[in-house]
């Protein structure tokens, strides 16, 4: 499932279900189901473990903030969607604006893939800015409340009733319940529901897991503000590691290295330059060798496994109960999907409480459906990271002979930009993997010509100089 394939919002469409909805988390995945959530409940309440009042962003309940966070299509779109504007506040706010054709440079494969024909807009932004200008468009939605310092500690349900019926939670060391008809639990991959569902009486869901052992190391540098380079260099076998350079606000720009399988990138300078040195492009090296850093500290994230569970599987389940964003699935963050699969799981929230509002089954009906996305997603993810002969964990089937076509195809795009086009919005999760095989596509794949060997085309970026 895609952004092509899913009916866009229509506020119309959603009939009033329920007098109060909780939502556990209120980070990217928690903000976007709050917002559909307030078209159909009388009041939505965020309860988010942090404080709220922060500043500069950084929080304890969001390690990841602080590492390079693309913003797919089919994200941006579905969001500017549920909150018109959005993009423009972003930018005001001191996001960039870039052609993702023309002024993004990915290099995958072995080589740099060609501009495709059409211009495709994309933001660039620190993550908490992001998640700040989402905060503030979500909270000052009618309905919409968020309290901060709020500790879930389990759902609860009424007594002889199996139905959730709110969450009790720790305030100031304090027990406090809160009274629902609806909760989402939307905290991420530290989610506690399947340990919850077993309290309730419940089965948790089967859990999928790809083993990666990805590390990231980040640093933020000095950016001259008509600089707007974006180079992303793909981990690719046998290559383990790989490396981002965005622009973000304040003339910086955020330098993410990755490593999978032990390759990891030390967090401090000597480190960051010795990794860098094992990339195909100078460019890393280069930046890390002519610069000081924006600010001293180096981030660092360990991220050992893609995790999914299936809560699409289980055959039982309380009402007034369903989880969202990396609480369901958590993919390699190389691919940048999670902010944008919890945009269109809002959407498909959205679509299902207008047709289904109030009956009973939600959370089984909202699974049915975004389990055709999350399953999109995760092939696409787990499909690439199975190029490497030292990942372990659950292999979608057919995923060695997708790779070989799928690596055929990103060869080509070195010299052919239909192909980069074609890719990149199935990467940007706007059409389904299933549309790189249609006929016009797939002659265009596997024709004999260029790309049958490593080219040496796309060595260099078309749109900017990068080393
Ligand atoms: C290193 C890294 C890089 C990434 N890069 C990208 C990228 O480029 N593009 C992209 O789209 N995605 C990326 N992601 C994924 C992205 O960060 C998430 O998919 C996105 O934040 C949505 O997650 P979420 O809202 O479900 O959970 P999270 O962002 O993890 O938030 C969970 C929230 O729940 C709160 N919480 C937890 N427990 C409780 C509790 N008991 N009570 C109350 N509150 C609680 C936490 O404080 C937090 O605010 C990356 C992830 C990682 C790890």
């Amino acid at each position: 499932m895609s952004l092509r394939s899913l009916a866009r919002y229509d506020r119309d469409r959603v009939p009033r279900v329920g007098e109060h909805a909780v939502v556990i988390g209120a980070s990217i995945a928690g903000l976007l189901a709050a917002r559909v959530l307030a078209d159909a409940f009388e009041r939505v309440t965020l309860l988010e473990r942090d404080p709220v009042d922060e500043t500069d962003g950084r929080r304890r309940g969001v390690p990841q903030a602080r590492h390079v966070h693309a913003l797919l299509v089919a994200g941006q779109v579905t969001i500017e969607d549920l909150l018109p504007g959005f993009a423009d506040e972003l930018v005001a706010a001191g996001a960039l604006n870039l052609d993702a054709m023309s002024e993004f440079s990915l290099h995958v494969a072995g080589g740099f893939v060609a501009p495709g024909p059409i211009r495709v807009p994309m933001y660039f932004a620190s993550r908490p800015l992001i998640e700040r200008c989402l905060r503030d468009r979500v909270t000052a939605h009618d309905g919409v409340t968020l309290r901060g310092g709020c500790q879930v500690v389990q759902p609860v349900t009424r007594d002889g009733d199996d139905a959730v019926a709110g969450v009790e939670m720790l305030v100031d060391g304090r027990r406090e319940q809160v009274d629902a008809d609806l909760v989402v639990d939307a905290t991420g991959r530290s989610t506690r529901l399947p340990t919850w569902l077993e309290h309730l009486g419940y089965a948790p869901p089967p859990v999928e897991q790809v083993e990666v052992d990805l590390v990231y190391a980040t640093c933020q540098l000095p950016r001259d503000a008509d600089d707007r380079r974006a180079v992303l260099v793909l981990p690719h076998a046998p290559r383990t590691r790989g490396a981002a350079l965005f622009p973000m606000e304040h003339d910086r720009w955020l330098l993410t290295f990755g490593g999978m399988h032990g390759d990891h990138p030390t967090p401090d300078v000597d480190g960051l330059r010795a990794f860098a040195e094992g990339l195909p492009v100078p460019l890393f090296a280069d930046l890390l060798e002519d610069q000081p850093l924006a600010s001293p500290d180096i981030a660092r994230y360990h991220f050992p496994a893609l995790r999914r569970h299936r809560y699409d599987k289980l055959k039982a389940s309380p009402e007034g109960l369903l989880a969202v964003g990396d609480a369901v699935a958590s993919f390699n963050p190389v691919y940048g999907q999670g902010m944008s699969v919890a945009a269109l799981e809002a959407l498909l929230l959205h679509h299902t409480l207008a047709e289904h509002g109030s009956e009973d089954g939600l959370a089984r009906r909202f699974y049915a459906r975004s389990a055709w996305l999350v399953e999109d997603a995760w092939n696409l993810a787990a499909g690439g990271d199975f190029q490497f002969p030292q990942t372990q964990g659950d292999k979608p089937p057919g995923t060695d002979l997708i790779n070989r076509y799928v690596h055929r195809l990103q060869r080509k795009a070195h010299t052919d930009g239909q192909l980069n086009d074609a890719f990149g919005r199935v990467a940007s999760m706007e059409h389904r993997p299933t549309s790189l095989f249609r006929p016009r596509v797939a002659w265009r794949v596997l024709r004999p010509g260029r790309g049958d060997r490593a080219t040496t085309a796309g060595d260099r970026p078309a749109a900017h100089r990068v080393g």
